[in-house]
């Protein structure tokens, strides 16, 4: 079962966006034309009430990238972004969707942020995103989407404590912070994870 989870294409993630990630909008055509190669696709949907609390507009004198505790847990605050309902939450409209079979969503919980698609970041609250692979029989995952170096980062370290093997298609995320992502990478590579090209994909 080749399984492909393209993690938050979402428009305010894209550049013009609240929470631009640089590239975003080039990952779309690689990731529609990888998509004939996967038996089966998922996706992830961040999807926030208003009145999140990793916004920064709901904490009084803060601004987007502050730092604070939240809970117990060092939370960044971000723009407002992936408001449910809105323009900005939808997936990209270039996002070939004719195949995701499922489409699960995050950060739904005012009081906790949700980088993975798996568990919220307190990993108290699962997606069900876990058990709907196993009883797919899903053995290796692929990932790509937005950001690489966040919500793709975690998606893959809990993929990987579920037991999947995983492989981060390069050329299909991009990250936040460029600057920092070889570090991001030598992590992955350090659990295990398979790095690859979508065009050795498609040779496959
Ligand atoms: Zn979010």
């Amino acid at each position: 079962m080749k399984t492909l989870i393209m993690i938050d294409v979402q428009n305010d993630f894209m550049p013009g966006g609240s929470l631009a990630v640089p590239g975003g909008n080039l990952i779309v055509p690689v990731i529609n034309r990888i998509q004939s190669h996967f038996d089966l696709i998922l996706a992830t949907q961040d999807w926030h009430p208003v009145n999140h609390k990793s916004f920064a507009s709901n904490h009084f004198g803060t601004k987007p990238f502050d730092r604070m505790v939240l809970h117990g847990s060092l939370q960044t605050l971000w723009p407002d972004h992936c408001i449910q309902g809105t323009t900005g939450a939808e997936l990209d409209k270039n996002i070939e969707s004719d195949r995701i079979a499922a489409i699960f969503r995050k950060g739904m919980d005012p009081e906790v942020d949700s980088y993975s698609g798996f568990y919220d970041n307190n990993h108290a609250l699962s997606t069900g995103l876990a058990g709907y692979l196993k009883e797919k029989g899903a053995n290796e995952i692929c990932f790509c989407g937005l950001a690489a170096d966040i919500c793709v980062y975690y998606s893959i370290l809990d993929s990987i404590l579920e037991g999947f093997f995983a492989t981060f298609i390069e050329d299909a995320s991009s990250p936040l912070y460029p600057e920092k992502f070889d570090d991001i990478k030598c992590e992955l590579a350090k659990v295990g994870v398979r790095f690859v090209h979508s065009r050795e994909l498609l040779a496959d």
